[in-house]
């Protein structure tokens, strides 16, 4: 259910600065866009799919939204930032108007460092949705490790909170997508971390310009989180989750799918980053990804 199995990674700088050129092609303001998200994505499905299994429960439940403060003074800043952003008082809002819930779904930034339900030590750089008590948890950690990794990357303090603020409302969508398959028992098949992937990046590409960059920003994160060294233990081959690279790419991809035109310079040219053995079969991935959502979501909207 985690966003990540903790890896010990250093920040690192991309040598060949194609990462950047890519990440800050977008210049769209990240509010202005992502504000309607999942409406949009609630828009493209068909009034047809959506009455086509009604299911009998109840839908009185919203997503609630709660910060802790923190006591850490190395987290505060973070905090202000996803305080005063507000970024996420406007997810949730456009979340609660697009789906029908049978149960709250309680999503809490706060800074971890207590104990988890098995009684070993949270991990403070995480996120998690926890399908006993329908919470989705956003460990400040998490997002300071964000802005670390970005940090030397950034042209200007506005560039890194929008790049931070990207990557953690990619990582709150691949979240709400856990508690999603939970909440309508949402069948899927292949890694469910892969499904929450798809779904928050699915999502994001869904909203526009801003949301692309959102996912693209997730993206760089675990381009940067991943190992330099590729040397990778047998726990990172046998997790619950893809390799933080094969993540970066399969968003890649899936960005790159949803319009290959607008893209191209993903896959052609100098700057080129998807090789093209993957970026071939990128459409149809996204297609078949932006179709199944939309299918599987049908019965749960609002409107
Ligand atoms: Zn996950």
């Amino acid at each position: 259910m985690e966003r990540v199995r903790k890896i010990s990674m250093s920040p690192k700088t991309d040598p060949t600065g194609r990462l950047r050129k890519l990440f800050i092609k977008s210049r769209v303001p990240l509010f202005a866009l992502l504000v309607c998200a999942l409406s949009v994505a609630a828009a493209s499905t068909s009034r047809t799919n959506r009455t086509a299994s009604s299911l009998r429960m109840q839908t009185t439940g919203s997503f609630k939204l709660r910060y802790v403060a923190v006591k850490d003074h190395g987290l505060a800043q973070i905090e202000k930032l996803i305080k005063e952003s507000k970024l996420f008082e406007l997810l949730i809002d456009d979340s609660n108007k697009s789906l029908k819930l049978p149960v709250d779904i309680t999503v809490i930034f706060r800074e971890c460092n207590g104990k988890d339900e098995d009684g070993k030590d949270e991990d403070p750089t995480n996120a998690w949705y926890n399908p006993n008590n329908h919470s989705i948890t956003m460990c400040y950690g998490l997002i300071k490790k964000s802005e670390d990794l970005f940090k030397n990357n950034e042209k200007t303090e506005k560039d890194l909170d929008e790049a931070v603020l990207g990557s953690t409302a990619w990582t709150f969508y691949h979240e709400m997508g856990h508690a999603l398959i939970d909440i309508y028992k949402i069948a899927h098949t292949g890694k469910e971390e892969d499904a929450a992937d798809e779904l928050s990046t699915y999502i994001l590409i869904s909203s526009g310009d801003a949301g692309e960059k959102a996912a693209l920003d997730g993206a760089e994160d675990f381009y940067r989180e991943a190992s330099e060294d590729n040397d990778l233990s047998e726990e990172q081959f046998a997790d619950v989750h893809s390799l933080s690279k094969q993540r970066f790419y399969n968003i890649i991809c899936w960005v790159y799918g949803s319009n290959t035109e607008k893209y191209a310079s993903l896959t052609e040219g100098a700057d080129a980053i998807l090789p093209q053995g993957r970026a071939g079969a990128c459409e149809g991935e996204y297609q078949r990804i932006a179709k199944a959502w939309q299918n599987l979501l049908a019965s749960h909207l609002k409107k």
